[in-house]
């Protein structure tokens, strides 16, 4: 599990799906097969030695994403959260989606994995290692008959909300600066929700949950508590990111967070602009790291979802990133565990075996 430059990256978000979704169902896996203009595709994972992680499906809104983000330069923002999404307008997408998913698959383009040891023999192999994730459960209907139907085709991640509210809970707003202590909690839809999930063995992803939503999980969750994609709120006070309140429960849990590269998570000044030094990242790193043990910190890009630092732009640029961790000091056995180790230690003791 070595690229040229170092250990292997498993990574915990990409929206490479939805960037193929919204570019053409039809010449999808193609595109992800030959390279595309995005941050992830076969070519640039091969040559960057990113081997896989977390395929997000999500249901876009209709607000433009270059709208959100352009908002998100200014010195401070709070932006509303776009409407819900009702079951029969997300289903579809949710489907489109995961048949990219399995259509890159069937092309030879990525495993779909659904224990941590195919994730490993997957990597081993050079092949890239594929987590079928959900991030917004607009797809879910209440009675949880869905989630155990995309839990049999392989669905083993999910976050109850994106941003947006579901029936299951509340989104974190976009807002700069602030605490994530925004609205209530989870529903008794959600209490339900993370009880199947922990049953069934699918992981409860806490990024975009508000405090109070974090804070059920917490309680009801009987699994290592897990945010795929979030920074530390110490460093970068955006309302996505995490306390250090928040991060010692998820050091007691033995679960992780995965560093998030999107500019306006990491840059002290919360805006969603690409020069941003890799030090920076290095920061946020020592920090979680500090809070979570070496054994809780891994990489959730944002690749294809955000505006990432100008240094890292593309998959192919990851050895820069494994270079200024060696720099700073990082020893091989911590960048392994860094790298992929720690996430494949978590999804072993959140799915059993
Ligand atoms: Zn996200």
């Amino acid at each position: 599990m070595r690229h040229a430059n170092g250990p292997t990256i498993f990574d915990g978000h990409n929206d490479v799906l939805l960037k193929l979704y919204r570019s053409g169902q039809a010449s999808a896996a193609e595109r992800f097969l030959n390279g595309d203009e995005g941050a992830i595709d076969l070519p640039s994972a091969k040559s960057g030695g990113l081997g896989g992680g977390f395929f997000a499906v999500f249901v876009p809104s209709p607000m433009d994403a270059d709208d959100k983000f352009a908002e998100m330069t200014k010195d401070t923002y709070d932006l509303a959260l776009p409407d819900a999404i009702n079951w029969e307008d997300a289903f579809p997408i949710v489907m489109s989606q995961a048949a990219i998913l399995f259509d890159l698959e069937k092309q030879g383009g990525l495993c779909v994995c659904r224990t941590a040891n195919e994730i490993r023999s997957c990597l081993n192999a050079g092949k890239i290692a594929a987590i079928f994730h959900i991030e917004g459960a607009e797809a879910i209907d209440p009675d949880l008959n869905t989630l155990e139907v995309l839990y049999r085709a392989g669905l083993r991640s999910l976050g109850p909300v994106w941003s947006r509210d579901t029936i299951f809970g509340h989104g974190v707003p976009f807002r700069y600066p602030s605490t994530p202590d925004i609205g209530p909690g989870l529903t008794d839809h959600g209490l339900r929700l993370v009880k199947r999930c922990n049953d069934l063995g699918i992981m409860i992803d806490l990024s975009h949950l508000n405090e109070a939503g974090f804070w059920d999980v917490a309680r009801y969750s009987t699994k290592p508590l897990v945010a795929t994609h979030s920074n530390v709120h110490a460093i970068c006070p955006h309302s996505r990111n995490l306390t250090d309140k928040q991060l010692e429960a998820i050091a007691e849990s033995d679960g992780m967070v995965g560093l998030n590269f999107a500019a306006a998570f990491l840059r002290p000044d919360g805006k969603m602009l690409s020069d941003v030094p890799l030090e920076l990242m290095i920061r946020h790193l020592d920090h979680l790291i500090e809070s979570l043990g070496e054994d809780r910190v891994g990489f959730g890009s944002d690749y294809d979802g955000a505006v990432v630092p100008e240094v890292l732009k593309s998959s192919a640029d990851l050895p820069k990133l494994r270079a200024a961790m060696q720099r700073h000091g990082y020893d091989d056995d911590l960048m392994t565990k860094l790298c992929h180790g720690n996430w494949l230690r978590v999804l072993e003791r959140t799915w059993g075996s």
